[in-house]
């Protein structure tokens, strides 16, 4: 009688507990589900060992620092069109995947980071003449459902491109080789990790900032400050710069090694 008891109020504190802090931070879990692309070479894509990019390999670094280590964390593709609702389904605890910060994305996400800003520029096949965004005016270009980089050009730019739907950017890539596509817009990261195996040329006229963040739940700051500390340190430590050299070294982007401008989590 006395232990049942006891029992009940031991079950009735670790329900308060969980009561204090909702449906729990990223900063107290013993494992992650951690969201990234799996077709994204050079930041995210899913090979005969597993995951590997500089977005997987800074996601196993703060998870490290969250004190989750490599063999507790698994990753989950999580393609631009699913990333505010896998992370408001609680099907993935944090996304590292190439997710820019957005006003619009603010609305539904708490970003930590950025923990890199990348440029949108646009990669065509060999020979075309398109030399700057605006010379993307009557031409195809990629709109990866859910990815920010067509609304880009075309909403905030308002340039008359005609957006091809597809569903990832590696599509993208096997789009604008058959030659279903003109160009494909977006961040120069992405660009130069398709462009080392498969060619095309990136036209090398950059026309956006694209923060890099990393997203979690809306609403657990306590988390995204758990991260922004993980993130400063990595830039402390040299992490920061050896992983942009091991993933970006060879790709002729001038990469920044210095800690970005956080946001402010909210
Ligand atoms: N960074 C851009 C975005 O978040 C393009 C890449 C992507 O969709 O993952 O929309």
């Amino acid at each position: 009688m006395r232990a049942t008891r006891l029992a009940a109020a031991g079950l009735l504190l670790s329900l308060a507990a969980c009561g204090n802090s909702g449906p729990g931070t990223v900063a107290d879990k013993k494992s992650l589900v951690i969201g990234v692309k799996a077709d994204q070479p050079g930041l995210g894509r899913q090979g005969p060992n597993g995951y590997e990019g500089f977005d997987v390999d800074v996601a196993v670094y703060v998870a490290g620092r969250l004190g989750v280590p490599r063999n507790r964390i698994r990753f989950r593709t999580t393609n631009s069109s699913v990333r505010e609702a896998a992370l408001a389904a609680g099907d993935v605890d944090l996304i590292f995947a190439t997710y820019s910060i957005t006003a619009r994305r603010k609305k539904a996400v708490t970003f930590a980071g950025p923990y890199y800003v990348a440029h949108q520029d646009t990669l065509v096949r060999p020979g075309a003449a398109i030399r700057d965004v605006r010379d993307l005016k009557g031409k195809r270009i990629c709109e990866v459902t859910g990815s920010n980089s067509w609304r880009r050009v075309v909403e905030e730019r308002e340039i008359a491109a005609t957006p091809v739907t597809a569903p990832t950017y590696g599509a993208c890539m096997d789009d604008l080789a058959a030659g279903r596509l003109d160009a494909v817009s977006t961040d120069d990261l992405i660009l130069a990790g398709f462009a080392a195996g498969r060619g095309g040329k990136i036209i090398n006229a950059p026309f956006t900032d694209e923060k890099y963040g990393v997203g979690l739940r809306k609403g657990d700051l306590e988390g995204c400050e758990a991260v922004n500390r993980a993130l400063t340190r990595m830039y402390q430590d040299g992490t920061a710069a050896r992983l942009l050299d091991k993933w970006f070294g060879d790709s002729g982007l001038k990469l920044t090694t210095s800690v970005p401008q956080f946001e402010g989590c909210s």
